[in-house]
């Protein structure tokens, strides 16, 4: 908490945004996060709130990543964590090499016939405001998920490589982190001269072999994407209509709920410690 405030103070036209991941309520968050985790997220969550009445250029925000542990909870959480956030964020586990849990069985799409009704509920109540327009990615990212939950393709072309790097500690550099096929390039050994690596013949191969790559839809990689290609990721908007056959839902424009939170209920339980 000092550090955030050194950093907001010593520089006010800077924009700090901290986002704090909560992916259950209570005790869940300490079973998923480690124990008494719901008790220090909500101990942050307060520091960073009240630092924010003395500090506007400091901004915060919640991500929930739902998983087969806690997507019986995702309405909770929806409900918990939106007015806490300006930019209520939510992911959708998956088990990669990377993440070191593969054969976990905590991907979230592994169970798609339960897992279409928790996307469509979760588009429909999530509040786009215009005040805080990374909340319009972020239901585009939901409905991104309900169609490759339909078995379709969201045509959208991965950036990853193009809008995003991956710079690993050892200088490996990576299109991302999700794909086999390893490294293109190394800073450490190329003399840390990245625009030069970044021009040359390979890097380009491994660019166009991430935009005809579909196998995730990572949030981290899925919102630079759709920025990449907006009038393709306007098209999402369909996606549930699409799936359901039902009419689409008009977008909502709600005002940001207020950050209140003396509302929820602190639950402080000693669980094994998990990851999700
Ligand atoms: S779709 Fe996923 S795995 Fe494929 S290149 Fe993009 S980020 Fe990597």
């Amino acid at each position: 908490m000092a550090l955030v405030k050194r950093l907001t103070t010593e520089n006010p036209t800077v924009m700090f945004h901290i986002t704090i991941s909560i992916d259950g309520i209570g005790a869940l968050q300490d079973e998923l996060r480690g124990p008494h985790q719901w008790e220090r997220t909500l101990a942050t969550w307060h520091g960073l709130h009240n630092l924010q009445q003395t500090h506007p250029n400091l901004h915060v925000s919640v991500q929930s990543t739902i998983s087969q542990a806690n997507a019986h909870t995702a309405d909770e959480l929806l409900r918990t964590c939106l007015p806490m956030s300006e930019n209520y964020a939510l992911a959708f586990a998956s088990e990669s090499e990377f993440y070191g849990n593969q054969g976990a069985g905590i991907a979230f799409a592994r169970d798609r016939r339960s897992a279409i009704p928790i996307v469509t509920r979760l588009v429909e109540a999530y509040p786009v405001s215009i005040r805080h327009p990374a909340t319009v990615l972020v239901k585009l990212f939901l409905l991104g998920e309900l169609r490759r939950l339909s078995g379709a393709d969201t045509g959208i072309r991965c950036a990853a490589g193009a809008a995003t790097l991956t710079l690993k500690a050892d200088g490996s550099v990576m299109t991302c982190l999700f794909r086999s096929g390893g490294a293109f390039a190394n800073v450490r050994a190329d003399g840390y001269d990245l625009p030069s690596l970044l021009a040359s013949d390979k890097a380009l191969v491994a660019c166009h072999s991430a935009a005809q790559c579909s196998q995730c839809w990572i949030n981290c990689e899925a919102i630079p994407s759709m920025l990449q290609s907006p009038f393709a990721a306007l098209s999402l908007m369909g996606a549930k209509r699409r799936l359901t056959r039902q009419a689409e839902p008009e977008m909502v424009l709600s005002p940001q709920p207020r950050l209140t939170l003396h509302t929820v209920p602190i639950e402080v339980h000693s669980q094994k410690e998990g990851r999700s």
